[in-house]
């Protein structure tokens, strides 16, 4: 678990990594990148509080952190669904 989660700019810079990845047609000889589309990033979290106290972000842990996208081979026509799942680092 993480305790930091990420704001909304670093979701931003995710995505924008995310998109500079390029994926290839697993189908077909298509040179070209695969077309993403929904490039769309998620955490998972959990809030640990104390029993009669009320949730804060402050306890907000990040357990998970996924980017997913579909992607489309504009040649043969294939669709993709794309997962990357972060599970924090190894101690
Ligand atoms: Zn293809």
């Amino acid at each position: 678990m993480i305790r930091d989660y990420l704001n909304e700019e670093s979701e931003k810079n995710i995505i924008e990594r995310f998109n500079s990845i390029d994926f290839h047609c697993i189908f077909c000889n298509n040179p070209d990148p695969l077309e993403k589309t929904n490039v769309h990033c998620e955490q998972e979290r959990l809030n640990f509080h104390p029993p009669g106290q009320d949730m804060s972000p402050y306890n907000d842990l990040r357990t998970s952190l996924r980017v997913t996208t579909f992607l489309i081979c504009p040649q043969c026509k294939n669709k993709f669904f794309v997962n990357i799942l972060d599970q924090g680092k190894i101690i």
